[in-house]
């Protein structure tokens, strides 16, 4: 199980959000204190994050551990953003822990991040793979891949960042094979995450939202997420629904 997180707020570099914080992704990749499934988080990481007046994110990604790679710690305090998807990778037995496994995927104005591993991956890809939209991220050979081509496709539709997370939760559970799909998006104005096999916490403070898969430090603002919900943050603030 991977770790990842969402930030909306005011602008904050990556340093601050990413690796500065005691309880960081940094250290979730190796000392990780909620993780139901793994042990670490060496296998890669991702940042995506939004710059004004751009509507596709940038994305970042390395096959390495988080703390060893020393370009993205120089860039981090300079990069600021108010939205931002980051993960940590334990790659899933099987799937290949090159670059492109590494969260968060992207397309148009989405990012994306699982958490987890498909219980069937062979049966979800023959029954999905003509339904999910086959942009460049989803072709990498992995679960979260297929997952990702699948929310696309969602929201290609209409559906909202939210709903499009829902419905891929739902499809996968109910056609599948199930797994555990602990999953995160942001369109670049809002965050939504589901909670479906390990943890999440949320934490609002002074306008800013975290959507997080542990507390990244020991403030008292951070609050569990019950299993199977799903989570929208905004402008207008937090909620929390049943999946
Ligand atoms: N299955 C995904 C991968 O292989 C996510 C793994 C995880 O959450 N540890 O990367």
């Amino acid at each position: 199980m991977c770790r990842h997180l969402g930030y909306l707020g005011r602008p904050t570099a990556l340093h601050d959000l990413l690796l500065a914080p005691p309880h960081s992704l940094s250290t979730q990749a190796y000392a990780p204190r909620h993780q139901e499934h793994g042990l670490v988080n060496v296998d890669g990481f991702g940042a995506g994050w939004y710059v004004p007046g751009r509507t596709p994110p940038v994305r970042y990604r390395r096959a390495v551990p988080i703390w060893s790679d020393q370009s993205f710690a120089s860039l981090a305090p300079t990069i600021e953003s108010r939205c931002v998807v980051a993960a940590v990778r334990s790659a899933t037995p099987g799937f290949p822990s090159d670059e492109s496994g590494a969260a968060p995927f992207t397309h148009d104005r989405w990012l994306f991040s699982h958490n987890g591993a498909l219980a069937d991956f062979r049966l979800a890809h023959k029954v999905f793979r003509d339904s999910a939209s086959w942009v460049t991220d989803a072709l990498a050979p992995m679960d979260s891949a297929l997952l990702f081509g699948l929310a696309v496709a969602h929201w290609e539709a209409g559906a909202s960042l939210g709903a499009g997370l829902a419905q891929v939760v739902h499809d996968i559970s109910a056609h599948g094979g199930g797994g555990r799909l602990n999953l995160l998006a942001s369109d670049g104005e809002r965050l939504a995450a589901t909670t479906s096999g390990d943890s999440l916490f949320t934490c609002t403070d002074s306008g800013s939202v975290l959507l997080a898969s542990e507390p990244c430090d020991t403030r008292s603002d951070w609050h569990h997420v019950p299993p199977s919900s799903l989570v929208e943050a905004d402008d207008d603030g937090l909620r929390i629904m049943p999946l």
